[in-house]
């Protein structure tokens, strides 16, 4: 019962009841005429090797997922281009300047929070950063680990997509 369907009752512009579902993905207000969508948001994730070719996984510090393993990164904000975002997330986060990026696949994700699905294009990008210097942990991670393919622990990936764009460039790389 978590679906917008499920959860969403009334209309977000007027208020009225009179808020249905479309169906596929869309809601229309027989009151006002708002027709709200419900679209995908738009999320990055970095990969990042240290010296040793080992990549880096954080630790979730806040739900969904909290203390399970993650890729750095976030939502991209409105307004804002991907490679922005996947800029200042690694700052926010890691404290750590990206050099240069590459796009490589992109994954779906759906989680719940706050009772309520949440619909992701998980984007995942090959990032470099230009020194470790100044990493300093913080925002919504509360630790870092580096993994390989041997050792990495597949049970405590935070969700599909990122196990996904994990194995995407294990394999092509
Ligand atoms: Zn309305």
């Amino acid at each position: 019962m978590t679906k917008p369907e499920e959860v969403l009752k009334y209309c977000p512009k007027c208020g009225s009841s009179r808020f249905h579902f479309e169906g596929e993905r869309s809601f229309l207000c027989d009151k006002c005429g708002f027709h709200f969508f419900i679209n995908s948001s738009a999320a990055v994730a970095a990969l990042i090797e240290n010296e040793k070719g080992e990549l880096m996984l954080t630790v979730r510090a806040f739900n969904p997922n909290k203390g399970m393993l993650d890729l750095p990164g976030g939502f991209v904000d409105p307004n804002e281009s991907v490679e922005n975002a996947i800029k200042r997330e690694i700052k926010e986060e890691l404290n750590l300047d990206v050099e240069s990026l590459t796009y490589l696949k992109s994954f779906p994700n759906e989680y719940v929070f706050s009772g309520y699905s949440v619909f992701t294009s998980d984007l995942g990008f090959h990032c470099k950063v230009s020194g470790w210097d100044k990493l300093h942990i913080k925002d919504d991670i509360s630790d870092i680990v580096f993994v390989t393919k041997e050792n990495i622990d597949w049970n405590l990936i935070c969700a599909d997509s990122i196990k996904n764009i994990i194995k995407f460039y294990w394999n092509q790389s």
